[in-house]
Parts: C-alpha cells; structure tokens; sequence
C-alpha cells in the first residue's frame, strides 16, 4: 500500500490519542504495539472486506481448511511486510522516538499447536493467501495455547500460556455468526410424508462463536479468513425457538461447563489421548465450522446440488474427521437429500491428509463414547460402515474377515477414525514421498489397493518468507543484493545462488553473516541462561518436540562420549562444538521429560568444567515455539535430523535449518530424503538404519540391543553412566532411559545407530575445519532449499487436490 512516513505519524499518533487518551511519550510499549495493531487492522480492512464480496459475488470456489493445530507464532512484523510499509512504519516510529523493535518484543506467540502440524496449518494459510488461493482456516480458539515450557533444576515444569490477558488486536469476535453445537439427547424417528426423519431430542446446546483473524497475502490483496471457534454459554434469547426443543433447563445447569471445551489445548504431540473432552472439541469446531460454511454458501445463491463445485473441505490429520459424517447429517437432515446424493458431495468435497504411521498416534474412540455423546453422528457412521463393508464383499469381492477386519471402521468396539477420513474423502496424502509410499505399500496397503486413484504425495513446505525474511535479515540482504529481490515471491530463484559457490568474497561474505547470527544467539544464551558459548565453535541445534522416535537421547549420549574422550584427552584436536537443545516435552510423557533432566545435568557438568577448555558446551533453550525457533534457526551450523527411519512422515524443522544454511545431519527419513535428493549427497551428512532395515528388524525380531551393548566400549561407557553414579543425581534417576535402551531392547534403535552417527559427527568436524568447504556446503543448502516453501506445496494441493483457481484481486489502498 502507498503511505508516506507523515500519513502514518499522523494516523498513529491520532490512533494513540484515541486508544489510549494519552500522550504518546506517556504510553507503554504494549500500548503502542496495540495501537499500531488497531492500525494495521485498519488497513487490512478494507482489503478483506473486498475480498470477501468479492468471492461471494464472483461465486468463487472456497476452500477451508480444518486443523485442531494453527500455530501461527506473531502476526505484526508480517503484516507491515505484506502491506510493503515495515520501512515506512518503522522510520516514522522512529521519528517518534520508539524502536520498532520494542514494539514488535511485545507481541506474545498464538501459540495454537504443539508442533510440526499446527505450524504447518499456519504456513499453509499464508501460502494460500500469497498465491492468491481463496482459502480459509477452521479451528479452535483455545482461551490457554500450548503451555509454556520452564526447566527447574534440570526438570521441564508446565505453567500456563495465557496468551489472550492482554487481549489479541488481530482477532475479530463475530457475534451474528454464532452457531449452535448440540451433544448428547436421543435421535427420534418419524414419517414426513414419504421420507423417514431424523430428530436430535434432549440434547445439550452449545453456542460457538467464531473470532476471525484477517490472514494477508504477500504484496496482492488477498485476505483470507482463519476462524477460530469458542464455546459459550447460550443465553436465553438466542434463538429461543430452536434451543428450547432441546432440554431447556439441563443446558442451563450445564452452562458453566460449557466453556471447559475451548479451554485448553492438549499438549501431546503425535499421541492419541482418547479422551471424552478431546472428543468433544474435536466435533464443537467441525461442526461449527461446516454450519458457517453452509452459511456462507447460501449467500452465492447458487444450489445445494452444486455444493462440490463451491466448497472444498481439507481434514488435517484426521482431528476433524467428523467433518465427513456431520456434512452428511446437515445434507440429509436438514437439506433432505438421498444417502446417495448427499455421499457423492461428501467424497468430492472431502480431502485428507495423513501424518503419522505410529501405532501410538492414531485416533480410535470407543464406540459408547461417540454414540453417549453424538447419537446422530454415530449412526450416520455405523451406516457409512455398513454400506462399505458391502461394497467390499460385493464390488471388491473381499471375503476374507481378517482381511475385512483390517479395514472396517468399526473394530472391537472402537471407531478408527483413519478407515472413516479414507473412506470419506477422494484424497488422501501423505506428506514426503518416503511417508506415501510406506501408506501404499505397507500401512494402509489394504485400502490403496481398493483406491489407488485416492492416494498422493503432498511433501510438507515452510513459510520462507517467515523463516528466511523476517527470522535472518542478514541473509535476506545478501540474497537480494546477489540475485535480486524474485526469491520472494518465487522461492526457486535461489537456485541462481549455486554461481557463486566458488566466489570466495561471497563465502566470506556468507560466513560472516552466519557468525554474526551466531554471536546474537551467544548473546542471547548468555542473558537468558548465564552461559558462555564461543561464536566460533560448530553451533550443532536440535529442536523439535522431544520424543524418543526423535532421538535427542542419542544425541546427548553422543555428547557423553565427546566428552569421555575430553577428558581422557585434553588436548585433543577438535573443533569446538555447542550442542543446543530445544523443545517440549508432553506433560505426561515420563522417559521424554527424562531425557529433559539429562541433557541438562550432562550440560551442567560439562558447561562447568575448565578441564576441557571450552571445547564442548550444552544448552536447553526452554519455551520451544515459534518465537524461540525464529532466533535460532538463523545461528545453526548442523541441523540434527536423526530421527529412527520411518518415524518421521516429513519434518519441516529440516527445511528451515537448510534454508538458513545449516548442514543436515540426517537419516533417511521424511522429507530427508528429499533434501538430499535437492542438494545432492556431497552437500548433507547421513548416516544410521534404512527404512528397509529398520522394518526388517521389526519382522524378523533378530535385533537384540544387549549384543551392541557388550560389544562396543564406548557406547557401553556412556549407558553406564547414566546409572553408575557418575552423573550428579540420584543413581536410580535415569533408571527408566537406561531400560528402554537395554530391558526393553531398544525400540528406536538407538544403539545400533550409535557408532554410524559417531562417525558422522566426525565427517562434520573434519569438513568445518575447511571454511571454504563448509561455506560452500551451507550456500548449496540454502540454494536449493526454495523447492521446499509452502506457496509450492499449496499450489499442489490447488491443483491435484482441491480443484480450486487463483483469484487475482485487484485494489488500491
Ligand atoms: C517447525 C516447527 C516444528 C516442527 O519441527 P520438526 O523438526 O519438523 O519436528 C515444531 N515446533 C515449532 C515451533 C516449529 O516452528
């Protein structure tokens, strides 16, 4: 948008006078920053409510992405960006006075996920606004986001994430477009005319209010919508009429129960709880969702029959997989269709994508439960289930029961909700080619082999333009004063970079700009956690959730074992290395939080003996978010990708390092595998178990961790030494680790990997002795890292998935 520093002096100080009565030198940082938001908001307005006419009267197809998960991190600086006004704003604040960054400080993370999933939700929604893809988010609006992570002594300890005390300015709370979400009751039957109906009687009503936060396209006015849902309390004059069918008097008593659903996030990560008030949010934002959609629909004006041709419905993982049996009640409860036409829009508008293969993961709710809580959602699925267990026999000529059994949605007297999602939609994806192939060929084989056609590949992406502009400015000139500011919005472009591998004024040029990330994070480490790191040492960062598939245990034994060696050797030559830590635990994952205790007391330890120098340095950087990943990422010379083959479906951490010029230090594993085959195998460092062989193991049961154990010296050091006294806690402290290593035989194959990623540690060490080898490694990462923004990703999806067109919007702010 056109603004000159004076139209924004003057708009910004008449917003703080308005906002605040006060005088602008007299106001707080988070005044500031909540005016320049109402501001900004502003601007966006007008945007968004073009946008939306526009849809609405152009009849433009939609599509609306379900996730339990946004974790959309600040919304502020990429704002300014994307209106191309951040200079403007930040020279006219300065002008005032006030360091933009100050304001920028204040701004606390929409902490709406707890990893991998929830920030992939987020980038997609900016993707689908920068390529100009009419398409929306549908979720919660937990009043608590993931909780924020402190260590105790050592101990990762919860506290809550009030992220809404100080209020949210981007949020708009959509009173009229409130809808109502009803649990429990009994369905009754009756004749109407010809056709049997359905009745929900008895039931508990909720009332779901939705808060719309504006989502901006890059520099193309284009402002989609994320709708966040919150449960409340119904009064008793929203809509009497309809509310009153139900039980009157229960819902009141009931009301303050109601807002528990909105209330708080569940914090695992890629484990499936199973618990009643998890169920309960999972069909509160679906079905609120899909009511608004048919809201918005019949504004086009255009037939029910026509739905598919309009709408598209994507269910991330399959959280919201209840999308598929409530579209099918609002069709053949209220919009009177036949079974037949109501599943045929269904399946067309119905799309899923798949995340996981761990056992652990996957949702499966006890049948009483969902029938106790949704009666009509339930039988609507025991009919899905009927009609497709016929077609099995019938169609597809599948007799066998264990064969029927595996793909039956309702089993043992649980509803497993992946059958349902696959059954449901006509797309499934995994999300990196290794990931779909192991669904076709292994996890989900029995239902590729019935819906080939339903099956494909769509590999995760990044928001580059958060993980590259906004987290490393440095880099952003550099790239931009090379080749040119096209990368932006063509992220490919980077590939022109590879001319300069050679260009030693440009390697320098690089390295310094990665030292001089790494001396803001030293700083940042030294103020935070009262540790001095050496910004020439190798930074080498591990952060992500903390789970043993991820394998930061083996990562921290192999730091035991450098130092074994330190201290053995002092002198020896070795590059000096900081190993940074960073994530969550969940709450009740026992050996995770573990693991927590024992990075920091090997840090402790390490971090305060002089004996070795400085050579080797630990930090746990607490609070993993998206905040904390935006300050490291830029500063990493070894991305630790070693996840156990197989486990990971993608991974995005991955994408971010390469694109900030880390090195990956990888198993095959995800998207991986696509990293290396974008870099080539000279320019990533990869080592452990093949998915192959890690399945081998798993069927021939031959693998025995004891065998290693006794076998190799070192490795046995560094186990023993979780329990032999050595480290400075109680001797039974790391007990549960050292058992799943050795008693129950090592699950994730930590110590038949032990020695492969020795020696890969050691490759790294040998190659960043050579600045200019190291250098270049790094530009070739950062390089070939654009194939792996979002903007690609979602214009896959557009094409092969939803069937949507761009829509190029055209305004003058
Ligand atoms: C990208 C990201 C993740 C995912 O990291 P993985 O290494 O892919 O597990 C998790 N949390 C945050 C805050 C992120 O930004």
């Amino acid at each position: 948008m056109k603004l000159t520093i004076a139209e924004f002096k003057q708009d910004y100080i008449a917003q703080i006078k308005s906002s605040t009565a006060r005088q602008i030198n007299e106001t707080t940082a988070l005044e500031r920053y909540t005016a320049l938001g109402e501001m900004v908001k502003e601007y966006i307005g007008n945007l968004w409510a073009n946008t939306n006419s526009t849809y609405r009267t152009e009849q433009v197809k939609q599509i609306y992405y379900f996730s339990m998960e946004f974790l959309t991190g600040k919304f502020m600086e990429n704002n300014l960006n994307y209106l191309g006004i951040y200079e403007i704003v930040k020279d006219g604040l300065r002008s005032l006075d006030i360091d933009i960054d100050d304001i920028l400080e204040v701004e606390v993370d929409q902490g709406l996920g707890n990893g991998g999933l929830g920030r992939l939700a987020a980038g997609f929604l900016d993707a689908m606004s920068s390529i100009s893809i009419p398409g929306h988010g549908c979720g919660i609006r937990y009043k608590n986001g993931l909780f924020e992570q402190r260590i105790i002594d050592g101990y990762q300890v919860e506290f809550p994430d009030r992220w809404l005390v100080n209020n949210n300015v981007w949020e708009y709370k959509r009173n009229n477009k409130a809808v109502i979400v009803k649990y429990n009751g009994h369905v009754e039957t009756h004749m109407d005319g010809e056709r049997l109906k359905f009745e929900l009687v008895n039931y508990d009503a909720v009332r779901a209010v939705p808060y719309d936060t504006p989502i901006l396209g890059f520099e193309n006015n284009t402002v989609n919508t994320l709708r966040l849902w919150s449960a409340e309390e119904i009064d008793d004059i929203f809509d009497f009429e309809n509310f009153s069918k139900g039980n009157y008097l229960s819902a009141f008593e009931k009301k303050h129960s109601v807002e528990i659903i909105t209330q708080i996030l569940y914090p695992n990560d890629a484990y499936d709880e199973g618990k009643l008030l998890r169920l309960k949010q999972e069909y509160f934002f679906v079905s609120a969702g899909i009511q608004s959609i048919f809201n918005t629909y019949k504004k086009m004006n255009v037939g029910i029959n026509r739905f598919a041709e309009f709408v598209a419905i994507h269910i991330n993982d399959t959280h919201p997989a209840l999308a598929i049996p409530e579209l099918m009640r609002i069709l053949l409860d209220e919009e009177e269709m036949t079974w037949e036409e109501a599943w045929k829009i269904t399946t067309q508008c119905i799309s899923y994508t798949n995340h996981t293969i761990m056992a652990e993961a996957l949702e499966k709710w006890p049948l009483y439960m969902l029938r106790d809580l949704l009666p009509r959602i339930t039988m609507i699925i025991e009919e899905i289930e009927r009609r497709f267990t016929e077609d099995l026999i019938n169609v597809y000529h599948i007799t066998d029961p264990n064969h029927l059994s595996a793909m039956h949605i309702i089993y043992d007297g649980m509803v497993r909700m992946a059958h349902l999602s696959i059954i449901g939609s006509h797309s499934i994806n995994g999300v990196a080619k290794l990931h779909t192939e192991i669904l076709k060929n292994k996890e989900l084989k029995v239902f590729y082999d019935i819906y080939p056609e339903r099956f494909n590949n769509k590999t995760n992406g990044i928001m580059h333009r958060h993980w590259l502009l906004n987290a490393n400015p440095g880099l952003t000139k550099l790239i931009g004063d090379t080749i040119g500011d096209g990368f932006k919005k063509n992220p490919r472009v980077l590939r022109d970079l590879l001319k300069y591998r050679d260009d030693k004024s440009f390697l320098d040029d690089l390295f310094e700009i990665k030292h001089q990330n790494k001396e803001n994070l030293a700083k940042y480490i030294k103020d935070k956690q009262g540790i001095v790191v050496d910004p020439y040492a190798i930074f080498d960062m591990q952060a992500k959730r903390i789970h043993e598939y991820k394998r930061q245990h083996l990562n921290i034994l192999h730091v035991m074992h450098l130092y074994r060696q330190l201290k053995e050797n002092p002198n020896l030559d070795i590059p000096p290395r900081v190993f940074v830590f960073a994530g969550k635990s969940a709450p009740s994952y026992y050996v995770a939080k573990q693991i927590i205790k024992l990075i920091n007391t090997v840090g402790s330890v390490i971090n305060n003996d002089k004996s070795i120098k400085d050579k080797l340095k630990v930090v746990f950087l607490p609070n993993y978010g998206v905040s904390l990943a935006s300050h490291m990422i830029p500063a990493a010379d070894v991305s630790e990708q070693i996840s156990t083959a197989s486990k990971e479906a993608s991974g995005t951490g991955n994408m971010k390092f390469m694109m900030n010029g880390a090195v990956t230090l990888a198993t095959l594993d995800g998207a991986n595998v696509e990293i290396m085959n974008e870099v080539g195998e000279s320019n990533i460092i990869l080592f452990g178990l093949k998915v192959e062989e890690v399945y081998d193991y798993y069927q021939n049961g031959h693998y025995n961790a004891y065998e290693i154990y006794n076998n190799s010296p070192d490795l046995k050091a560094v186990i023993d030494e979780l329990v032999n006294g050595y480290l400075p806690v109680p001797k039974d402290e790391f007990i549960p680790i050292a058992d799943r290593l050795l008693r129950f035989n090592d699950e994730f194959f930590i110590l038949k990997d032990f020695e492969s990623y020795r020696l890969a540690q050691e490759r790294i060490a040998e190659i960043y002795r050579d600045k200019y080898q190291w250098s270049k490694m790094s530009l070739a990462n950062i390089a070939c890292s654009g194939a792996f923004s979002a903007d690609y990703t979602i214009e896959r999806y557009a094409t092969s998935i939803w069937n949507v067109q761009k829509k190029l919007l055209d305004f003058k702010l």
